[in-house]
């Protein structure tokens, strides 16, 4: 009798994700660092060179200045606040020459998101090197884009070939396209000279490829300075940056892209979508990012600081690595290297290893090294890489005890003040040499 009542159960469940996102995993960057900190909760000890966070604390008088503006409680434009704007227009005119203003800015809660928003209002191809950063393809992919991949080559330090670029654009040549260019390199730590740079824009011009310019390690790279592309491809090419590498602020979420005044329409529509997502950045956050903008002697200091270490602890990863027979480029800046174990896949076959994934499983199981396999950033599967962050050591402490002068810090000091990733290399050197 009752049955009659009884509404029939709901059919809702997994069938009912959207195709784009069925099988889709937590992002590898954000589900390796949750990994690492559920094993350490175990009390396993961890190294952390899976996700790539910043080791350095936000320097000082932008910690003081999200303080000041904490109270700030009111909605903000949604392209962003425009002092914030101007300050990061002026920022980009210092730092890579870039005729620019703020009307050409739009800030939003991570570059991560501004680049999904990229691709939910431009509609084309996504070009992406690789090997590329673990989430271009994903974001595509969840928007049912088409993506191209370019294998870029370890002798070429994983830069890419502009011949490669105009073989993929020739075959379609007014295909509309986004090529995504991130230097120095996540996961390489490579970058690019101006040369190359502009025999880059000039297929990219000649095939109109708009360029996304992905500059979020700009800052870090070890000589402080870089060219862009937007100089060499201003009508096409949009810069992004944001305060998660070089201001040690990941977690506050906040990204920029600069705009060519030819792609004014483009960025008027991500904010039309971004004022029906998120509406607007945090605003005590967007306050705290013009001080870190507008840049000033303590932010220059904490720079040239963060870089002498990280040059100095690339330098020794990538010497001790090679002391074990892997193979990589040497760093120009960031903090990560793309290392191949390449001369050890017979060695590691009779040890039951032929993918980068059995590689980082294996080297997490026996020596508590999280990092993560060449495959999560575009590689085949069974090429035995690797992306190493190295970035787990007190970077305030670091900082603190770092000598003054121009030097970079010895490997004696590296194992006194980053001692965590010198013994996360030194596992990793000792591991890989095992009979
Ligand atoms: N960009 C960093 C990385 O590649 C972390 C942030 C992220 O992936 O969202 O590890």
């Amino acid at each position: 009798m009752g049955n009659a009542m009884t509404p029939p159960t709901p059919a809702w469940g997994a069938p009912h994700l959207s195709l784009a996102v069925r099988g889709l995993k937590p992002s590898p960057t954000v589900a390796i660092n949750e990994r690492s900190d559920a094993l350490r909760q175990q009390g396993r000890r961890i190294y952390k060179l899976g996700l790539g966070q910043s080791p350095f604390p936000v320097p000082e008088p932008v910690v003081a200045s999200l303080r000041e503006h904490a109270h700030e409680k009111a909605y903000l434009p949604v392209k962003g606040l425009p002092a914030l704007r101007a300050a990061v227009a002026a920022y980009e005119q210092r730092t890579i020459d870039l005729a620019c203003d703020a009307e050409d800015v739009i800030i939003a809660p991570g570059s991560k998101e501004l680049m999904f928003l990229l691709q939910v209002t431009f509609y084309g191809d996504l070009i992406v090197p690789t090997p590329a950063w673990v989430s271009y393809a994903p974001q595509a992919h969840i928007l049912q884009r088409t993506v191209e991949y370019l294998p870029m080559r370890e002798a070429d330090g994983w830069r890419l070939d502009p011949d490669a670029l105009a073989e993929c654009c020739k075959d379609d040549p007014t295909r509309p396209r986004v090529l995504i260019l991130n230097y120095p390199s996540n996961p390489a730590g490579t970058t690019y000279d101006r040369a190359h740079l502009e025999r880059l824009a000039d297929v990219a011009r000649r095939y109109g490829v708009i360029v996304l310019s992905d500059e979020i390690y700009g800052e870090l790279h070890f000589q402080g300075r870089q060219p862009s592309i937007a100089t060499a491809y201003p009508e096409g090419t949009i810069v992004s940056t944001g305060l998660s590498k070089w201001c040690g602020a990941g977690g506050w979420r906040l990204g920029a892209f600069v705009f060519p005044r030819q792609l004014r329409w483009l960025q008027d529509a991500m904010a039309a979508v971004a004022s029906e997502s998120y509406t607007a950045t945090s605003a005590p956050i967007q306050y705290a990012a013009i001080t870190a903008f507008q840049g000033g002697p303590a932010i220059a200091a904490y720079l040239v600081r963060a870089r002498r270490i990280l040059a100095a602890l690339g330098a020794f990863v990538t010497a001790r690595l090679r002391a074990a027979r892997v193979t990589l480029p040497d760093p120009e800046g960031g903090f990560y290297v793309f290392a191949d174990f390449a001369a050890h896949r017979a060695a590691f076959a009779a040890r039951g290893i032929t993918t980068s994934v059995q590689l980082a499983e294996r080297l997490l199981e026996d020596t508590g090294v999280a990092l993560l396999p060449g495959n999560a950033f575009g590689r085949p599967k069974d090429e035995l890489t690797v992306r190493i962050a190295y970035v787990d050591f007190d970077g305030a402490r670091a900082m603190a005890n770092l000598p003054d002068g121009p030097g970079l810090p010895d490997p004696a000091w590296l194992r006194q003040h980053c001692t965590p990733v010198v013994e996360a290399i030194d596992q990793v050197h000792a591991w890989t040499l095992q009979a």
